[in-house]
């Protein structure tokens, strides 16, 4: 490995105005918290990029752990030189030649020095004529290369850049607000949670169980999924709520068909208690359209109805397999298909309305008291907050 340089680009960060900073700011702070177990390296934030010096550590691993940082557009490796052609044509050609099996490629340089005397175009010509000349078998290709070498002239410096890496995009994490998650054990929440930890939300979780109906290795799934979350950034708190008392309850005084619908109405309601308390400004749940007899539009606008605050889907218009498929990307869908038992499973009726309605669902309600159920859920919550450690657990089954 001939690079002694990571060099970071920021995405959509770059579009934020005044704000940039701020954002910038908060990515350093991630980056720097994420790589803290790598003691040698260098870090340091410019205008444009965050530059890494490896120092000796292993570029593979810090790559792996900066292309889970949210706000990250790309990555570089790179090469530093000084502000002489000499020392950029030397420089070029052992990126060149440390990118094996290259067969075209194409410089660009660019000064942000304008006081070195050769343009960028100028600079294109002459290191592309010493590449061609001392590096057998290649050939430029200016549309299409296998490598286009980057050359950067600094005030103090020369960057030249080889093999540029995705990163995970989004917004860093805390930049958007907090969002109370509803998690369930299923496919599909945990997945909702990613795509929100990408938008910049800070993610808390709830979950409702109903003990002993529900096991304690369903809690612990619901554990080992927070922690997933977490691994993209933020601190994640899990609240757990004590449903059983509101289930029992909902089965003996709602028609069967109606149950999932109040059930839900019931979690939306004591949902809302606890992000009024934590300060989260939406909630978010894992529906998809249609996908089963709860998320038709009809459910959804009954089960809205309880809730002032917007409820987030972000997997509303997904398919169920590309939902999957995020999911085993994340790494969460082994965790999700564990054979436990969720709160929502343990009543399902038969045939639960598809289209279940706003003045139905009212009615039903004032056969037992919501209210009392719904605090009394509230005061009952245990919180769980998933620490560094646990993240280290989450990573190291990654790396
Ligand atoms: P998932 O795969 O996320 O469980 P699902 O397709 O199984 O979703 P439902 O069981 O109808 O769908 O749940 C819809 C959404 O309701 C879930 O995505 C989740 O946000 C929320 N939810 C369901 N059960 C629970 C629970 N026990 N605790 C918290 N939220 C839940
Ligand atoms: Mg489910």
């Amino acid at each position: 490995m001939i690079y002694d340089y990571l060099v970071i680009r920021f995405g959509e960060i770059t579009l934020k105005g005044k704000n940039k900073m701020n954002f910038v700011q908060k990515l350093e702070n991630d980056v720097k918290d994420k790589l803290s177990r790598f003691s040698m390296l260098g870090i340091k934030r410019h205008f444009d990029d965050i530059e890494i010096q490896l120092n000796g550590e292993d570029a593979d691993q810090v790559l792996s752990v900066l292309t889970r940082i949210f706000g990250i557009q790309n990555i570089s490796s790179a090469i530093k030189v000084e502000n002489n052609l000499d020392a950029m044509q030397d420089g070029v050609l052992r990126v060149m030649k440390a990118e094996n099996g290259v067969r075209t490629f194409k410089i660009a340089a660019r000064r942000k020095d304008k006081r070195f005397p050769i343009h960028g175009s100028e600079l294109n010509q002459g290191l592309g004529a010493y590449v061609l000349k001392n590096c057998e078998g290649v050939s430029v290709d200016v549309h299409n290369p296998d490598i286009t070498l980057r050359v950067e002239v600094g005030y103090h410096e020369t960057r030249i850049y080889g093999h540029e890496y995705d990163g995970a995009g989004g917004l860093p994490v805390g930049t958007s607000g907090k969002v109370l998650l509803m998690l369930s054990g299923g496919i599909d929440s945990p997945v909702a949670g990613y795509l929100l930890a990408k938008r910049g939300a800070t993610v808390e979780a709830i979950h409702f169980q109903s003990p002993p109906y529900t096991s304690d290795r369903a809690k612990q799934k619901v554990i080992d999924l927070t922690k997933k979350i977490q691994s993209f950034g933020g601190t994640v708190r899990l609240h757990l709520v004590p449903f059983t008392k509101a289930q029992l309850a909902i089965r003996d005084a709602v028609p069967e068909d109606y149950r999932i619908t109040i059930m839900r109405r019931l979690m939306f309601r004591i949902a809302e208690k606890l992000a009024e308390k934590t300060g989260a400004l939406a909630l978010a749940t894992g529906e998809s359209l249609g996908q089963v007899a709860s998320q038709t539009m009809e459910s959804m606008n009954t089960i809205n109805q309880v809730t002032d605050l917007p409820v987030l889907r972000p997997l509303i218009t997904m398919d169920k397999l590309d939902i999957a498929r995020i999911a085993k990307q994340i790494d969460t869908y082994e965790i999700s298909i564990r054979p436990y038992e969720d709160c929502c499973t343990i009543f399902l009726p038969k045939a639960p309305r598809t289209k279940p309605d706003r003045l139905h669902a009212e009615r039903f309600e004032k056969s037992f008291d919501v209210e009392a159920l719904t605090d009394e859920a509230v005061n009952g919550i245990e919180t769980l907050t998933v620490t560094s450690e646990d993240l280290e657990d989450a990573f190291s089954d990654l790396l």
